[in-house]
């Protein structure tokens, strides 16, 4: 059974799963029920794809990438709408979102230099635990004691029209593209030689196919409670 560090009352809770399951918009919510802090590592990746891109750094340049990496600073702010982003001190929330950051990044996310520095990062993240942390390795490399790990999943068609009525009107690509662009960073995310997207044998797998939000969220919620209430 997992045991609390000193008077910590509080859990880490890792989401882990593949693009468009819904990790993000459930951890946040967790994270606001529980009182805890979110933590969005796929916004990390991007904010290091968006910097090397406009740096003309390519996911192969080994030398300038490390280099990159030892001078990024990057900061995540609660906002209105999940979590700002700051990359040495400017605002680049909306910036990683775009198509070009979405196709490159999990490329980027292969390098070993790009994983052990973000890793690093987000374990000093959690060490006050309290943290939801979501992202493709939380539960397997960055945080293997979290005390509660999810493995969020959904079929690609429904991921990919999830991601579809989020853009709404603003949708400059098909269904289509968006559902073979899903998969594509899956295999490359699954793929990948460091820390692949794999369900952690001690994680929960939940489905959010049929799933609500609203239930999905309980449910972790639920079993957070639970995982306390035993690591006490
Ligand atoms: O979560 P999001 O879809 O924004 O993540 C963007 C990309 O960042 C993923 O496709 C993956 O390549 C990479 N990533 C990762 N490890 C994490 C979080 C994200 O490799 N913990």
């Amino acid at each position: 059974m997992a045991q609390l560090d000193g008077d910590s009352d509080r859990i880490n809770i890792a989401i882990d799963g593949p693009a468009g399951a819904g990790k993000s918009t459930v951890a946040r919510l967790v994270a606001g029920q529980l009182g805890y802090v979110y933590i969005d590592t796929g916004a990390m990746y991007r904010a290091v794809t968006f910097s090397a891109q406009r740096l003309s750094i390519s996911a192969e340049q080994h030398e300038p990438l490390s280099q990159l990496m030892q001078s990024i600073r990057i900061e995540l702010e609660p906002g209105e709408r999940g979590q700002s982003v700051f990359v040495n001190g400017e605002d680049v929330t909306d910036k990683i979102r775009s198509r070009e950051v979405t196709v490159q990044v999990s490329y980027f996310a292969a390098s070993g230099v790009v994983r052990s520095v973000l890793s690093r990062m987000q374990r000093d993240l959690a060490v006050r635990k309290g943290v939801v942390m979501d992202g493709r390795d939380i539960g397997t490399h960055v945080l293997p004691n979290a005390e509660l790990k999810i493995f969020l999943t959904a079929s690609v068609r429904d991921r990919a029209l999830r991601r579809f009525n989020e853009l709404g009107d603003n949708a400059a690509i098909t269904l289509d593209q968006l559902e073979s662009e899903i998969a594509e960073r899956d295999r490359l995310d699954e793929g990948r030689e460091i820390s692949p997207l794999i369900r952690a044998t001690d994680a929960i797998e939940l489905d959010s196919s049929g799933m609500t939000i609203e239930e999905v969220v309980s449910s972790i919620v639920q079993l957070s409670r639970t995982k306390l209430a035993e690591a006490k």
